[in-house]
């Protein structure tokens, strides 16, 4: 038992209630107005919301947003998302 791992099982508490999910994908979105992606949530699974046409966060998404200065957005999604990989890999 690792210390990532303690650490990914709380967290998978709160992203199996608002994401249905252990361990969702992550991706940039926009807490409130601004020019560049200024948060990170989860990806939003409603059919009608394509992200990559527009990535704000809206009533669809699923919770939590995380707000993050704009130059860590791409580097945590990235992040959380190599995580994903790796735990779901080791499964
Ligand atoms: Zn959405």
């Amino acid at each position: 038992m690792t210390g990532m791992d303690d650490a990914r099982r709380t967290a998978a508490e709160l992203l199996r209630q608002t994401t249905g999910s252990d361990l969702p994908e992550w991706r940039p979105t926009f807490d409130g107005v601004a020019h560049e992606p200024n948060a990170i949530a989860p990806v939003c699974p409603d059919e009608d919301h394509q992200e990559s046409e527009d990535p704000s966060f809206f009533d669809c998404c699923p919770e939590p947003i995380i707000p993050v200065d704009p130059p860590l957005v791409e580097y945590l999604v990235a992040l959380l998302n190599a995580d994903r990989e790796r735990a779901r890999g080791v499964r």
